[in-house]
């Protein structure tokens, strides 16, 4: 069976709270193993609790994603866009540290800057994105585990700002120190994508892909070598199943994107993004 690693895949977020085992029975059976971030303290230990019971298929990434920073309100938009709170969280690294040394913890995530509209980001509460971020980072080079980046540019204090200038600037001083990651739903540009890489990151790509060309380039230019795959599940969900729940199984259809834009076949696509996953996050695969 040919193997996949969804690299970015929220089964135990609410979404899922009625059927998690089912979905992931669904992607065990089609030879899909996860990963499953978190965005906050409590999904981050809800990761782990799947990541104990399903130890040949799941694993836990722990971290605070930023737009958790702030509390806000962001309405659904259907099955696959479902509406939620976040509450303005603090990062406690005592409270954090357990969880990214837990065994089954093989990566940081997910963690980075969220520039989102809807947050109404001050510049602030962009240094409070930065700061966290850093912290993170930092126990990320101590525990030598990997991160999960997630970047979303948007406007900071009324001006638009690009979250991946921000987080390349970033990086640059923590890569010297070992850090190693992925730029999870790769959303920057071509030339950014390079110093990406020039950085050692990888890059990995949603089911956002099927239905929006922009990062068709990219796809195309970068090796494959240094691509990933992910659902982000519920979100993203990917042609053909536009609108519905997204889940691990539909991965597929990311990596036969991948395979049609490098005009290669679908098999070397999953064996070297399953490769590139094992090897960035030292799956016992
Ligand atoms: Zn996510």
């Amino acid at each position: 069976m040919t193997l996949l690693v969804d690299i970015h895949a929220h089964v135990q977020f609410s979404a899922f709270k009625d059927d998690a085992d089912e979905v992931i029975r669904r992607a065990i059976e089609a030879g899909v193993k996860m990963i499953a971030p978190s965005s906050e303290i409590r999904t981050a230990r809800r990761a782990i609790d799947y990541a104990e019971k399903y130890p040949d298929d799941i694993w836990a990434a722990v971290g605070l994603h930023p737009i958790h920073l702030k509390a806000a309100h962001f309405d659904g938009g259907g099955e696959d866009s479902p509406a939620f709170e976040t509450y303005g969280a603090h990062y406690d690294e005592a409270e954090w540290r357990p969880l990214a040394e837990h065994p089954r913890t093989v990566a940081l995530g997910e963690v980075g800057l969220d520039y989102v509209d809807r947050l109404s980001v001050s510049e602030e509460d962009r240094a409070l994105q930065e700061a966290t971020y850093r912290q993170q980072l930092d126990l990320a080079i101590e525990l030598h585990k990997p991160v999960i980046q997630h970047c979303r540019s948007g406007p900071v204090a009324g001006k638009p700002r690009d979250a991946h200038e921000d987080a390349l600037a970033i990086l640059a001083a923590y890569v010297p120190q070992g850090l190693r990651g992925v730029a999870h739903c790769y959303s920057g540009t071509l030339e950014q994508a390079h110093r990406y890489l020039d950085l050692g990151f990888s890059l990995s790509f949603t089911g956002l892909i099927t239905y929006n060309s922009a990062w068709d380039g990219v796809i195309r230019d970068v090796p494959l070598e240094c691509i990933m795959v992910e659902t982000d599940i519920p979100y993203m969900t990917p042609v053909p199943h536009r609108g519905k729940r997204n889940e691990p199984i539909y991965v597929r259809y990311v990596a036969e994107h991948i395979a049609s834009l490098k005009n290669k076949p679908f098999d070397d696509v999953a064996a070297q993004t399953t490769e590139n996953a094992k090897r960035l996050f030292a799956l016992p695969i």
